[in-house]
Order: C-alpha cells, then sequence, then structure tokens
C-alpha cells in the first residue's frame, strides 16, 4: 500500500479529515484537481457546533477578525441564539477560504500529503484495499491504500465511480450570488422578502458585500454561466436599486437541489461533506456539516487502519452522520419554503414567527441549526430509565479543577484527539477501571464535575469522552465503564502498558 487512507478533494471536509487522520496516526494522501487554493468565499460564516470542534483543536488562534454572534435566523425570521445558554450561534468573519487556509496549513504541520493537480479518474474498490488512478502534471499514476475517502464536493467523482445512490429532489429555482463593492447596499444580513423575490446582503471584509438574489419564477439553468450585469439586472427589478457600477469579485448561482447518498460507506470507500449530501445554502450549514462529518469520522478511520478498532467502530460513521446529514437537508428545505416560497408561504411565515417567539421554539430550532443539540444514539444501561442527558451529546466546554488544584479546560483536553476520561470518583475505581486503556483515553482527576445547563440538573461523577468531543459514558449509574471502552476504543492493551498510566494531575 502506498498510504493508509487516500483522500479525494481538499475542500474544508477533506482538509479537516486529513488533519484528523494524522491525530489518529494513520498515513494520508490528498489528491486535489485545483493547482491552486480557491479564494471563493462560499461559506461566510461556521455553525456554533463547528466552531466549538475547531475550539477543541485549537484552531481558533488561527483566525482573524473573527466575530461569535448569537444573531441568526430560520427561513428569514429572526432569532436570537443566545436562548441557548452559555452558547452562540457561530462565527463570521472567516470567508471559506480563509478556514481552508487555516486548514491546510494544520493538516500539512501534522503530516499530512497534499497533491495539487491531481484529480482523480478511476478508482477500483478490492477486498484488501482500494486503487485510485490519478491523472496529474506527470499524467496518470495508480496509488494504493487501505481506504479512499471522497470529500470532492456536490459533483462527486467519487460518489459515482463507487456507486452510491444519491437520492433527493431537484433542483426548482436558481438563485444569484454576487460578492461586490463600490456601491451603497444596505444591509439585509437575514434577507428581505419583497413583492416580487427575496434579497440578502451581508457584509463581507476588504468592503464587499455579499448579495443574493432570488426572482420568483427562475428556473434553474446549470449549463449557463451567470454574468454580474445578470445579477445586477435581477436586483434592480426586485429593489429598484442600481447596483450596475459595483465592481464583482465572484459572481455565481446556486439551487434548492437537496440529496442526500442512502450510505456513506460501500467497502472501503466512504463519502463526506458536500460528496454525501446536497441542499440549499439557507442558514450557512454546508461548510460545518462537512467539517463535523470529518471530525466524526477521521479518529474512527485512524483506529480502523491501525487494527485498534472494535470491529463495527467503522460502521457507526454511517448510523450517526447520515440522519444528522438527513436532519439537516430537511430543515433546509423548511427554511426554503419559508423565505422563497412567494406570497403563497405568507400564511405560514406568520404562523412561523408567532411559535419562533416563544422560547421553547427558538431554544429548539437555535440547537438545530446551531447543530448543538446533535445527540448520538447511545443506549444507557438500563432501557426503561431515560439515560443522563449528556449521553451521546457534546461535552461543552467548562473549566475543571483539578485534584492538584491546577485548573484545565475540557476544550483544550481534546486537543490531542485522544479520548479524555474525566472523573470525580476519590475511591480510584474508575480510574483502576480504565488503566488498560491509558495508551489510548487521558485520565482527568477532578475535585468534582463541573455542573452546566445541558445536564437537565442530573449530577455526573465521571464522563468518557470521544476524541471528537462527544460523550460515550457518564457516572453514576452510567452502567460498566469497560464495555463502553471496549465500544469505543477497542481491547485493553496487554498487561505491561497498564503500568504506563498517562495522567493529567
Ligand atoms: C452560495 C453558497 C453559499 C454558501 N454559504 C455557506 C455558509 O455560509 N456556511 C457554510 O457552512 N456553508 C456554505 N455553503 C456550502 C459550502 O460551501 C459547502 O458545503 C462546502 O464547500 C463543502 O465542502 P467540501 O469540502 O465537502 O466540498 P468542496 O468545498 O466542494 O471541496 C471539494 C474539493 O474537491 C476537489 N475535487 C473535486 N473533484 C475532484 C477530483 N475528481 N479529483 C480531485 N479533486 C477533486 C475540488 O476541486 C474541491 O477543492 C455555501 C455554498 C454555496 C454554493
Amino acid at each position: 500500500m502506498d498510504t493508509d487512507v487516500i483522500v479525494i478533494g481538499a475542500g474544508p471536509t477533506g482538509l479537516t479529515l486529513a488533519a484528523e487522520l494524522r491525530l489518529g496516526g494513520a498515513d494520508v494522501i490528498v489528491f486535489e484537481r485545483r493547482t491552486e487554493r480557491s479564494w471563493e468565499s462560499r461559506g461566510i460564516g461556521v455553525t456554533a457546533r463547528a466552531t466549538e470542534m475547531f475550539h477543541q483543536r485549537g484552531l481558533l488562534d488561527r483566525l482573524e477578525n473573527i466575530e461569535i454572534t448569537r444573531q441568526g435566523h430560520f427561513g428569514g425570521i429572526p432569532i436570537d441564539f443566545g436562548v441557548l445558554e452559555g452558547s452562540h450561534f457561530g462565527m463570521r468573519g472567516a470567508p471559506q477560504y480563509k478556514i481552508e487556509e487555516m486548514l491546510e496549513g494544520w493538516a500539512l504541520e501534522l503530516g499530512a500529503t497534499l497533491r495539487r493537480g491531481h484529480e482523480l479518474v478511476d478508482l477500483r474498490d478490492g477486498p484488501d484495499g482500494v486503487t485510485a488512478v490519478v491523472h496529474g502534471p506527470d499524467g496518470l499514476r495508480e496509488c494504493t491504500a487501505r481506504y479512499l475517502v471522497g470529500c470532492d464536493g456536490g459533483r462527486s467523482t467519487v460518489r459515482r465511480l463507487a456507486g452510491f445512490a444519491f437520492v433527493g429532489t431537484d433542483a426548482t429555482r436558481e438563485m444569484y450570488l454576487a460578492d461586490v463593492r463600490g456601491c451603497d447596499i444596505e444591509p439585509r444580513p437575514i434577507g428581505e422578502l419583497l413583492p416580487d423575490g427575496m434579497v440578502m446582503a451581508a457584509p463581507l471584509e476588504q468592503g464587499y458585500t455579499r448579495i443574493i438574489v432570488c426572482e420568483n419564477g427562475t428556473r434553474p439553468d446549470r449549463d449557463r454561466t451567470t454574468t454580474f450585469a445578470e445579477v445586477a439586472d435581477a436586483w434592480q427589478r426586485l429593489t429598484g436599486d442600481s447596483i450596475h457600477h459595483g465592481e464583482a469579485r465572484w459572481v455565481s448561482s446556486f439551487t434548492d437541489a437537496t440529496r442526500q447518498v442512502t450510505e456513506y460507506r460501500r467497502g472501503r470507500v466512504l463519502l463526506a461533506g458536500d460528496a454525501a449530501h446536497i441542499h440549499l445554502p439557507a442558514g450557512g450549514q454546508g461548510m460545518s456539516l462537512g467539517v463535523q462529518d470529518a471530525f466524526n469520522l477521521g479518529w474512527k478511520l485512524a483506529a480502523t487502519v491501525r487494527g485498534r478498532a472494535p470491529e463495527d467502530l467503522l460502521d457507526t460513521y454511517h448510523s450517526e452522520r447520515h440522519p444528522v446529514g438527513a436532519r439537516v437537508l430537511r430543515n433546509t428545505l423548511a427554511q426554503g419554503t419559508l423565505n422563497l416560497a412567494g406570497k403563497p408561504a405568507e400564511p405560514l411565515r406568520a404562523v412561523m414567527a408567532e411559535i419562533i417567539a416563544l422560547p421553547v421554539a427558538a431554544r429548539h430550532l437555535s440547537g438545530m441549526v446551531s447543530g448543538l443539540d446533535i445527540r448520538y444514539p447511545m443506549a444507557g444501561p438500563d432501557p426503561a430509565r431515560p439515560a443522563h442527558p449528556l449521553l451521546g451529546a457534546r461535552m461543552p466546554d467548562r473549566e475543571l479543577e483539578l485534584v492538584d488544584g491546577g485548573r484545565e479546560r475540557t476544550a483544550r483536553l481534546l486537543h490531542p484527539a485522544r479520548g479524555v476520561l474525566i472523573t470525580a470518583d476519590a475511591t480510584g475505581a474508575t480510574a483502576r477501571a480504565a488503566a488498560g486503556w491509558s495508551d489510548r483515553v487521558d485520565l482527568v482527576r477532578v475535585r468534582a464535575f463541573p455542573p452546566g445547563p445541558e445536564d437537565g440538573g442530573a449530577a455526573a461523577e465521571s464522563a468518557l469522552i470521544r476524541p471528537d468531543g462527544y460523550i460515550a459514558w457518564v457516572a453514576p449509574d452510567g452502567g460498566d465503564l469497560t464495555d463502553a471502552l471496549r465500544r469505543w476504543f477497542g481491547e485493553a492493551a496487554p498487561a505491561p502498558a497498564h503500568r504506563e498510566e498517562h495522567a493529567h494531575a
């Protein structure tokens, strides 16, 4: 084999995956058909959960001028995401090309190999490995690996070559987009409904404004290249204002086509990001969804190629991420109906606006669109009783008081992408039970497990956190810790490793 894992595509998903694979100890080669990094800022924001995940790897300091914001919307109806206690909606001010630059630097520092100017043209999936046929500056070459992951975007070649079914609905409307400066445009960050359509205008860096124009009745035509004159004409028809004298650095169009693959893995080929799901960019969730796919897959695939993963660990990538993707597709379709369906949707908008004004509804939708309410299915010890509210949920960033008097934050503990067992069990039984996993799981002894609003009033004593920041076991009443350790981290190391306890405090 030339490498453990081949990743196709160096967009935000492929670059995050490459870095996570390296953190997990796997070798990775990324093939990217572009010869240079893209400067297109398709995504102009990152959701709260993706922001948290960057924070868990210490990456936020690498981004300049970012702004953490509480303001968001659902289908153009404003929501104060501050209803989620101690949280925020997400991050603005870092366009997608900046995020990609940051992720590329991180992946390369960790030792990923990136081959630009190489396009995947064919692949063969066999019982022991995958062969990728790539076309690069020196012509065709073959590269073999144990697994191949298609992170090659919405028109994925990997998806087509490996025969994944991509089901959903075709585009019904087309919208224009332009990043423009040099003209006076009133900000409309969550969009404005007008008699003949919807317009949006969000300030970007360097004096540019992102405008989006959706004119009722515009039929999709993906074979045509959109010009700035067409965007400016449509803007004038809807708003009455001329922006024709503006300078556009990027003009594009997009549709509401909504599709998802039925399985995220076929044999030794997996898909992540837009290659696995496409949808209307309502609420700016696409890049964040792909990045979270990569955080979910990276540690599992690395453990698999290193021979440490339990039998079905890799299959939990599909069982956990497919429902999350399907839910995002649903919420973007719902937002499209509210925001883009014109006059017939007005009564629905009015009713939804009343409902969204209720704190419980605002909290529910905020959790959904921010990705903070993702809870992976994990059974508690007694199926007859509700599991602890933290089980399967994300570990929020909390300050810990260590038994030696020091302080630590949970987000920092996740920087190395290992398992983390936080315990306030003074008897030492929890630490002893986990000793055989000390080469994969860091033990952190605390004076008390810090409470927070996400606990729903249920006190915790210990929690086992996976490398992607999700909680796999909570005590007290969490059942057998060693079962959970085996489930997520494989068998205990043979006896000598028991003595090499890798412990904080
Ligand atoms: C108008 C618009 C606005 C958006 N706004 C937001 C937003 O605010 N927030 C947000 O989160 N998301 C947003 N999105 C969505 C976001 O841009 C995508 O979800 C994101 O780019 C997906 O990342 P990815 O890495 O999966 O795929 P991509 O970014 O598409 O990257 C795929 C990479 O694979 C490469 N590639 C393709 N085929 C091959 C091949 N055969 N061989 C080698 N390389 C190949 C491509 O060159 C590319 O670099 C927006 C999208 C659009 C269209």
